[in-house]
């Protein structure tokens, strides 16, 4: 593979301004000390006219004259959007930015958590209509000594586990090998699901979606699900079956929960999920940080660096 110039597609300002990223790559080709590794950087809108000169491009979004180039990064962890099998028929290289959302998910996750224990998202709804109202005597709780469960110790799992650790909690995870993970009582298999999540206050979802985890949490493994326990979701909305989740909401098979992601983004307006009890709701988020074009730069970076050297660019996924 030969990068001469790389694209950033209009469609990273979701996360991002694209001109941040442009420039952090732009001022790394300058340094850069390995011979041949710099390669242009610019801004693109993903129309073939603007992607004629590139070999590469950095992007959110999917889109079909990507298949003509040589690599796509995606700056998500999640790749679920790109069609795999197509770019595997055009021999396009796919990679990700999986490795960097662990801080800023496993903060977000500390604070929904800390936020349904401790009622806060009460609070704030309540003073958006200026109400002082304070919860009954048995509304708030503390979370140290509960138990939650992480499904998916990856990159994400990792952030999480190690907040959720260090707020007190006791936790559990499930992934498909039951390796031992530091922080991790017990480790679950897939299999295993509904007698992971049996006991946990805390259920939070960090699996990508694939064939393999699409409508993982349905129905049983909500009924499965103590009532007083709350659901977590940080993967993608496809990973629960969100009818079943309505109902379980509705019907109090569980508590309540902290969402994301969701089948359909953004959320629409008639949703039942915005109205329901002790449901926070966020706009696909929970890794928003201020870093996040400095984090997606430097694994750009490396993988220019890497391809320059004759290997594979980081994070490859087809
Ligand atoms: P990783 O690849 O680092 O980790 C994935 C984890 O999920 C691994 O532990 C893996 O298990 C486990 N896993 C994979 N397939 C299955 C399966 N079929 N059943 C059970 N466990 C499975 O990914 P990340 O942690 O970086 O990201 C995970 C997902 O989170 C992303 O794909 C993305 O969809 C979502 N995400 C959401 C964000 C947000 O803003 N809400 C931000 C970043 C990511 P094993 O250990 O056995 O390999």
């Amino acid at each position: 593979m030969r990068l001469d110039r790389i694209g950033v597609d209009e469609s990273v300002a979701a996360v991002f301004p694209p001109e941040r990223l442009v420039d952090r790559l732009a001022d790394a080709a300058d340094t850069d000390a390995t011979e041949g590794a710099a390669a242009d950087v610019t801004a693109v809108d993903g129309s073939p006219e603007s992607l004629a000169d590139c070999d590469a491009v950095v992007t959110l979004e999917h889109r079909e004259p990507f298949l003509d180039l040589e690599w796509v990064h995606s700056i998500q962890a999640g790749v679920d959007r790109f069609p795999r099998e197509r770019f595997r028929e055009a021999g396009v290289v796919l990679t990700n930015s999986t490795g960097v959302h662990g801080d800023a998910v496993g903060e977000t996750v500390a604070g929904f958590v800390l936020a349904l224990a401790r009622r806060v998202h009460e609070y704030a709804a309540n003073q958006a209509d200026n109400e002082w109202d304070r919860p009954d005597w048995d509304e708030a709780w503390t979370v140290a000594g509960e138990r939650a469960c992480v499904v998916g110790l990856g990159g994400l799992g990792r952030g999480i586990v190690d907040r959720l650790d260090g707020l007190g909690l006791d936790v559990d995870g499930v992934r498909r090998d039951p390796l031992p993970e530091p922080g991790v009582d017990r480790v679950f298999t897939v299999d295993e699901l509904r007698t992971a999540v049996a006991d946990a206050r805390f259920v939070v979802l960090a699996v990508p979606l694939t064939d393999a985890t699409r409508g993982l949490v349905g129905a049983e493994e909500l009924a499965a699900m103590d009532d007083e326990a709350y659901l977590v979701n940080v993967a993608r909305g496809g990973v629960v079956d969100q009818p079943a989740l309505v109902d379980a909401l509705r019907e109090g098979e569980i508590a309540g929960g902290a969402l994301d992601v969701f089948e359909t983004e953004p959320l629409p307006a008639d949703s039942p999920l915005w109205d329901l009890d002790d449901v926070i709701v966020s706009p696909h988020c929970a890794a928003y940080t201020r870093d996040y074009y400095r984090h997606v730069g430097a694994i750009v970076e490396e993988s220019v660096r890497r391809v320059a050297e004759g290997d594979e660019p980081v994070n490859r996924v087809v």
